[in-house]
């Protein structure tokens, strides 16, 4: 019988998309639900505060890293055009995953593969600049993506260029060039990429929820955060 993607995932061994010096054991979760984020009295809309708190929260459990978010309704997003439908289909729920840590840090191909697409997607909130790799594995074809990266990380880039598993292709971008977040990346699986090039949505309203969590599976099933 022919493997889903989702075992497809788990079966892939070492994978790491940021600075591979980094071990697992120096990452910490990271809580952005809007239920949590609510009780905080911060103002996570200014890149400054948000970066603040990012670095407290790594210092205060003496991480590097900060992950999480595959399925988390939050509430970062209401500053920004991009995420508004309608006020009743609001798009909070994010589908990616996220890691946190300082602008500048090596982002690394998840896995063999070649560039798709790339693009600066430039709007306030939004990824900034993104790369999409394509990748095929016993005949099942998907996508990664990676958003909030540096200006720099598109340069000299081409569709269909040939990436190895680990290989540098890109660096974290600072705000306000990645959307105007504290800096970090965002990583997300894609099945069907739904004719989109360079962009894919990386948040969702609570009515699309279902088919999203179905195409853009948990990356954890590829990364093994623990
Ligand atoms: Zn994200």
């Amino acid at each position: 019988m022919n493997k889903n993607l989702e075992e497809l995932l788990k079966e892939q061994q070492n994978i790491k998309v940021i600075d591979s010096s980094i071990d697992y054991k120096d990452y910490v979760a990271l809580d952005l639900s809007a239920t949590h984020t609510d009780q905080l009295d911060l103002n996570l809309t200014d890149a400054i505060v948000f970066e603040e708190f990012i670095e407290n929260h790594l210092s205060n459990n003496n991480a590097k890293v900060a992950f999480g978010g595959y399925l988390e309704t939050r509430n970062l997003y209401r500053r920004s055009e991009v995420f508004k439908n309608e006020i009743t289909d609001e798009r909070n729920i994010h589908i990616g995953l996220d890691l946190w840590i300082k602008a500048g840090t090596s982002v690394l191909a998840a896995l063999d593969g070649k560039i798709h697409s790339f693009q600066d997607n430039t709007a306030l909130g939004d990824y900034g600049p993104t790369i999409i790799l394509e990748h095929t594995i016993e005949n099942i074809t998907f996508y990664t993506l990676y958003g909030h990266l540096s200006s720099e990380s598109l340069k000299g880039k081409a569709v269909g260029q040939i990436v190895k598993k680990g290989n540098l292709i890109a660096f974290l971008g600072a705000p306000p060039i990645n959307g105007d977040y504290a800096p970090h990346l965002h990583f997300q699986i894609i099945k069907d990429l739904q004719e989109k090039s360079g962009d894919y949505p990386g948040v969702c309203s609570k009515k699309e929820v279902s088919f999203y969590t179905n195409n853009c599976t948990d990356p954890n099933f590829l990364l093994k955060i623990e």
